[in-house]
C-alpha cells in the first residue's frame, strides 16, 4: 500500500472574514483532519498554512467554505502549494497592524441562535445578560476604532475580562475563541436599568429612550394609541412613519402580511426594517395614514429578553433624535436632546464608536430594494467595477452617505441623515474620519453634487483636493451601473426620476432619460418643465405644485378641486401664487417627476402638505386601485398637460382617486417605455431615483419594458434615492478626473 502523499498550502481568504469567527472556524477543521500550520489576520483577510495528507487537505478545503460562520461573506480563496516543513501542531497567529487594512470590516451582527441559549438558560452564567455575544455575533462596525480588528482597538478595551471569559477568549475550541466584544455579568457592560423595571415601564404606557448597539431607540407599546400620539407630539413628528420590533416572523404575521422573500428579509442577518402590508391591528398613529407599517425583529441580547420577560408584543422603535440631527449615541447627547419627551432613560456603559440606524428595506421581485443602508450593511464594501484610486464621494444633501473607495472596493458609509445644519455635518465628519482610519485610506480626490448650497457640496469645496463635480441623476445613473457590475466603458440608458437634482442648465431635474456611462451623459429627453414656486415650499405643500402644473397645463383652477379648497380653508393666498406663476418670481423651471407625482396627489385630495420626503407619492402609490386597466396618454415632448386635462375630466365625472392614481401610473409607466424603445439603441435600462421607491411604478415600468425585450437594470445593494448618490460620484469621477488628464496614485 502507497503511503497517504503528504502536502502543504499557503490558503489567502478575503472578504467579511474578520470578526465573525473565521479563525476558530480554521482551528476546528485543523484539529478534525489531524492538520498542522497556522492561521492568522493581516491587513488583507486571512492566511492559512496547513499540512497533512492530501485527503485531509481536500477535506478541509471543502469544508472551509461549507461550513464557514454564517457571518462570513467569502469573497475570494486562493491557494499555493508549499513544501512539508513537517509541522504537526496547528497555531492561531496573533494580528499585527502593519500593511493597508483592505480587509471588510463586518456590520454588527445579529444575536446568534447559541447565545440566545445561553441567556434564556437559567443555569447558564450569561443567564439574561443583554450584552452576550460570541465570535459568530455582537457589536462589530459601532465599536472598531480601527482594525486589525482586536480588543484593544475597540470600545471593550475599558472592560477587563473575568477569568472565565478569558479563559473561553484563549481556548481554540471555544465558541468564544478571540470574541473580541466577550462579556459576562461579572465583567462586561450594565444596563442603568434592571429587564424587570425596563418591562413594567413599558407596559405601563411609558416612553423611553434605550441604549443599543448604534444609538439610542425610542421605545413605547405600539398598541397604546395615546402612548403613540404623545411620542409624535413630543418628537414633532405628526406622519413620519414609526418602525415597529416583534419578537419573531409569528409575531410579525400577525400585524403584516408578509411573504417567503418578506420573511428571509425580516429573520435574515441584517435585521432591516422591512416595509410590509399592515393587516391594520395597529393605531393608525403608529404610521398615519398608511397601509404599511415597517417591521423589524428583534436583533440584540436585549431585544430578545425584553419579549421574553413579558414586554408589550409589539414595541414601537425608532430612531431617538429630534427631527434634523443624527441619531443619540452617548447618554450626554440622549439626555440633553429627549428630556422631557421621554419617561425614563435605560443606558450602558459600552460606548458607540459611531452611531448606526436601522436600515429600511422593500421586497420587489423576491429581491432586496434597499430604502436606507445602514446597521446591518455598512460598511460591507460593494464591489466596483474597476479599480479606482483612493477617492471620496460626499453624496447629496438628502439621505446622506459618504463613499470611499479604493482598489475594487467601494465602501459606502451608513445613512448620515439630512445634511442641512452644522450637528449632521458633524456626523458627517465622524464618520468619515472613522472610516478613513479603519481603511487606513487617505483619499486623493474628492467627488460632489454641483449643487451650490449643499453643505456636502461646500465642504468638498473647501477640503483642498482634487474636485470633480458630478451632476446628480448622472451620479443616479452610474450608481445603477456601478451596482450592476457595468464596467468603465459600459453604456447605459437612464431613466432617472426623483424629487429634484441640480441640473446642467441650473434649473431643476428630476424626469430623465439620459444616455452614456460613467465619462459623460447626453440628456435626451425629461418631463416638460413647470414653474417651481417658492422653492423649498412647493416642496412641503404639494397644492402649490398641483395648481403650477394646472397653469402650466393652460388650465383653469376651479373652486371645488382639492388643492383650491385646501388654499381657501386655510386662508392661503391664491391670486399671489398666480402672479407669482405669470411673473415668474421666484421660480425656477424643474423637470422634476417627484414633483408630478406631488401634484397629482394633491389634486386627488390625497395630501396637500407633507412632513417627509415622498410622502405624497407614498400616499398616491397606496391608494391606486390595481384592478383599474386605463390609461392616461402625456402629451408630444413628455407633455403631461393632457393628463392634466383627464384627471379634471374625471374629477368632475366622480371617477374614484383610486382608479385616477392608477392610471396616472400606468400614463407614466407606458410613456417611459415608448421613450426607451426610441432610445435605448440596444443599451440596457437603468431605473434610479428615489421615485423609483414607489413599487407599483417600478413593477409597471419594468413590465413595460420585459414586453418589449428591452433589458433594465434596478438596484439590490444601495437604494435607488439619494442614499446610493455616493457611489455613483465616485465611479463617475474617478473616471472625469482620469480622462481629463488628472491623475492620482493608486
Ligand atoms: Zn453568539
Ligand atoms: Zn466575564
Amino acid at each position: 500500500v502507497k503511503a497517504a502523499q503528504r502536502g502543504r498550502i499557503r490558503l489567502r481568504v478575503t472578504g467579511g472574514v474578520q470578526g465573525v469567527g473565521f479563525r476558530p472556524h480554521v482551528y476546528r477543521l485543523a484539529l478534525r483532519y489531524r492538520l498542522g500550520g497556522l492561521v492568522g489576520n493581516d491587513s488583507e483577510g486571512v492566511f492559512i498554512e496547513v499540512e497533512g495528507s492530501d485527503l485531509d487537505l481536500s477535506l478541509f478545503k471543502n469544508a472551509l467554505q461549507a461550513e464557514a460562520p454564517p457571518a462570513a461573506d467569502i469573497q475570494r480563496l486562493s491557494e499555493q502549494t508549499m513544501s512539508v516543513a513537517g509541522q504537526t501542531e496547528f497555531r492561531i497567529i496573533v494580528s499585527e497592524s502593519n500593511g493597508i487594512p483592505r480587509v471588510a470590516v463586518s456590520p454588527d451582527l445579529h444575536c446568534c441562535r447559541e447565545c440566545r441559549e445561553e441567556i434564556a438558560n437559567p443555569t447558564n452564567r450569561r443567564f439574561g445578560y443583554p450584552f452576550t455575544n460570541c465570535t459568530n455575533c455582537g457589536p462589530r462596525y459601532t465599536i472598531i476604532g480601527e482594525l486589525p480588528y482586536d480588543r484593544a482597538s475597540t470600545t471593550m478595551r475599558s472592560f477587563t475580562m473575568c477569568g472565565d471569559c478569558a479563559g473561553e477568549y484563549q481556548d481554540p475550541a471555544d465558541r468564544r475563541f478571540h470574541a473580541q466584544p466577550n462579556a459576562c455579568p461579572a465583567c462586561g457592560p450594565r444596563l442603568s436599568l434592571s429587564l424587570t423595571a425596563i418591562v413594567e415601564s413599558l407596559r405601563r404606557g411609558e416612553i423611553l429612550a434605550v441604549k443599543g448597539v448604534g444609538g439610542y431607540h425610542l421605545v413605547c407599546d405600539a398598541r397604546r394609541e395615546a402612548t403613540v400620539a404623545r411620542l409624535r407630539r413630543g418628537k414633532n413628528r405628526l406622519s413620519k412613519p414609526f418602525a415597529v420590533m416583534v419578537q419573531d416572523l409569528e409575531a410579525a404575521r400577525r400585524l403584516a402580511f408578509v411573504n417567503q422573500h418578506q420573511a428571509e428579509l425580516l429573520d435574515g442577518s441584517s435585521r432591516p426594517v422591512v416595509l410590509l402590508q399592515s393587516r391594520g391591528v395597529l393605531p393608525d398613529a403608529v404610521a398615519p395614514g398608511l397601509s404599511t407599517v415597517g417591521l423589524m425583529l428583534c436583533y440584540t441580547p436585549l431585544h430578545y429578553l425584553l419579549f421574553s420577560e413579558g414586554a408589550p408584543d409589539a414595541l414601537v422603535m425608532t430612531s431617538a433624535n429630534q427631527s434634523g440631527l443624527p441619531i443619540a449615541a452617548e447618554e450626554r447627547e440622549a439626555t440633553s436632546q429627549l428630556r422631557g419627551l421621554v419617561d425614563r432613560f435605560v443606558h450602558h456603559d459600552r460606548s458607540i464608536e459611531v452611531p448606526c440606524d436601522d436600515s429600511v428595506v422593500r421586497s420587489f421581485r423576491g429581491q432586496t430594494l434597499p430604502l436606507r443602508r445602514s446597521r446591518g450593511y455598512a460598511p460591507f464594501p460593494i464591489e466596483l467595477p474597476f479599480i479606482v484610486p483612493p477617492t471620496l464621494a460626499v453624496g447629496g444633501q438628502m439621505k446622506g452617505t459618504l463613499c470611499l473607495g479604493r482598489g475594487k472596493q467601494g465602501v459606502l458609509s451608513q445613512h448620515l441623515g439630512e445634511l442641512e445644519n452644522l450637528q449632521t455635518l458633524h456626523y458627517f465628519q465622524h464618520v468619515m474620519e472613522h472610516l478613513k482610519q479603519l481603511y487606513q485610506l487617505t483619499p486623493r480626490l474628492v467627488c460632489a453634487d454641483p449643487h451650490p448650497n449643499y453643505l456636502s457640496s461646500r465642504w468638498a469645496r473647501e477640503s483642498g483636493l482634487p474636485l470633480v463635480e458630478v451632476q446628480h441623476h448622472h451620479a443616479h445613473l452610474a450608481s445603477c451601473m456601478a451596482e450592476n457590475g457595468l464596467g468603465r466603458d459600459s453604456m447605459a440608458l437612464g431613466i432617472i426620476l426623483d424629487g429634484s437634482g441640480y441640473g446642467e442648465d441650473r434649473t431643476v431635474w428630476g424626469g430623465e432619460i439620459l444616455r452614456g456611462g460613467y465619462r459623460g451623459i447626453e440628456r435626451l429627453a425629461h418631463l416638460k418643465a413647470v414653474p417651481l414656486p417658492g422653492g423649498d415650499r412647493a416642496v412641503k405643500e404639494p397644492w402649490r405644485m398641483a395648481l403650477s402644473h394646472l397653469w402650466s397645463a393652460g388650465l383653469e383652477w376651479p373652486s371645488e378641486i382639492p388643492p383650491v379648497r385646501h388654499a381657501n380653508q386655510r386662508e392661503l393666498p391664491l391670486s399671489a401664487l398666480k402672479i407669482q406663476l405669470e411673473n415668474q418670481i421666484n421660480t425656477v423651471p424643474t423637470s422634476s417627476m417627484g414633483r408630478l407625482f406631488d401634484a397629482v396627489a394633491s389634486l386627488l385630495g390625497v395630501c396637500q402638505e407633507v412632513e417627509y420626503e415622498a410622502q405624497a407619492a407614498v400616499l398616491l402609490e397606496q391608494v391606486a386601485d390595481h384592478a383599474e386597466t386605463g390609461s392616461y396618454c402625456f402629451g408630444p415632448g413628455f407633455d403631461p398637460g393632457p393628463v392634466w386635462e383627464a384627471i379634471i375630466t374625471d374629477l368632475a365625472g366622480q371617477t374614484s382617486p383610486g382608479a385616477i392614481s392608477m392610471r396616472f401610473h400606468r400614463a407614466v409607466a407606458k410613456t417611459l417605455g415608448a421613450l426607451a424603445r426610441e432610445h435605448h439603441e440596444g443599451l440596457p435600462v437603468a431605473l434610479s431615483g428615489g421615485v423609483f421607491q414607489n413599487c407599483l411604478l417600478l413593477e409597471l415600468v419594468v413590465a413595460e419594458l420585459e414586453a418589449h425585450g428591452i433589458a433594465f437594470l434596478t438596484h439590490r445593494q444601495v437604494p435607488p434615492n439619494d442614499g446610493g448618490l455616493s457611489l455613483g460620484q465616485l465611479m463617475v469621477g474617478v473616471v472625469r478626473y482620469q480622462e481629463e488628464g488628472g491623475t492620482v496614485c493608486a
